[in-house]
This record gives structure tokens, C-alpha cells and sequence, in this order.
């Protein structure tokens, strides 16, 4: 198995992630890897104003305030606090494969429920990400609170 040095864990803004953060968090102390987590955020939804014109629902930057503070909940309740995370706007699968490319990560960390089978181990993102991605890909079983 290669030493892992840069890792980059992937995460949803669902509850999920937690999961993911606290596996990740042994694999980077057992690598002594360097690590960042990333969300990728949806940009905002837009809706008619008051004057008839269409404007966002919530601002970029109030929508990335609001998941950075959910993230670094998460963070700090996976023993991740030490840790750079970042919330950056775009495609999930292109943002994660290109930022894993441009900071030389080894590894990326994502979830997989798994609970439907093999065929559907890998939701769409993860699937995507493993295909398109210049480096291994580690899928963190997510346990379900109920067995599906
Ligand atoms: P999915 O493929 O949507 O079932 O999600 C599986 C895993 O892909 C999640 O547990 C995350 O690791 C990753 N992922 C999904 N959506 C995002 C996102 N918006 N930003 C970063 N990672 C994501």
C-alpha cells in the first residue's frame, strides 16, 4: 500500500459527512498526511424580486458563510479542527477531481452508503469522482441509522 502525504476528503453538506470526517481523520494521523476538506456548494437559487426581476434567494457569500460554519462543526466534532477546510462554488465531481489535481493530492476521501447493492455502492458524485480523478480514491462506508 503507497504512503499517503497529501489527502483531500470530500464532503456533502449532509450529516453524512460527519462519518466521513471521523474515518478520515484516523487515515490522515495514520499517514501523517497532509489534508484539506472540501465542500462543493450549489449557487444560489434564483427567484423574481419585489420589482419583477430575478435575483438569488441568498447571496453567494451568505450561503458560503452558512455551510463553512456548518462544516467547521463537523470539523471540530471529528477531531478535524487543526485541519484547512474550504467551501467553493461549482460542479462537485470537476471541483473535486480539479482541485485534487492542482494540489498534487494522493488521495481523495468520499462517502459511499452501500446500502443497495454493489451496483449502486457509489452514489453519482463518488462514482464520478473515481472515474475522473488522477488518484486513488478511498469510499468510506457510511453507516445507516436504519438498515436499508
Ligand atoms: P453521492 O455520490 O452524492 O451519494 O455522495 C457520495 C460522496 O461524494 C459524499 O459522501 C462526499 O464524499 C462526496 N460528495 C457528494 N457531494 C459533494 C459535494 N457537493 N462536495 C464535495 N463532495 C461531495
Amino acid at each position: 500500500m503507497p504512503a499517503y502525504n497529501k489527502i483531500l476528503i470530500a464532503v456533502d453538506s449532509s450529516d453524512e459527512a460527519i462519518g466521513v470526517l471521523k474515518q478520515a481523520a484516523e487515515i490522515i494521523e495514520m499517514y501523517k498526511a497532509e489534508a484539506e476538506v472540501l465542500h462543493v456548494a450549489q449557487s444560489p437559487t434564483m427567484a423574481y424580486g419585489p420589482w419583477g426581476e430575478y435575483v438569488p434567494l441568498l447571496h453567494e457569500d451568505q450561503i458560503q458563510e452558512r455551510l463553512e460554519e456548518r462544516l467547521n462543526e463537523r470539523m471540530v466534532d471529528a477531531g478535524l479542527a487543526h485541519i484547512p477546510s474550504k467551501v467553493v462554488f461549482g460542479l462537485p465531481v470537476d471541483t473535486v477531481v480539479r482541485k485534487a489535481n492542482e494540489g498534487n493530492v494522493d488521495l481523495i476521501i468520499v462517502g459511499s452508503h452501500g446500502r443497495h447493492g454493489i451496483r449502486l455502492l457509489l452514489g453519482s458524485t463518488a462514482n464520478g469522482i473515481l472515474h475522473h480523478a488522477g488518484c486513488d480514491v478511498l469510499a468510506v462506508r457510511i453507516r445507516e441509522t436504519i438498515d436499508g
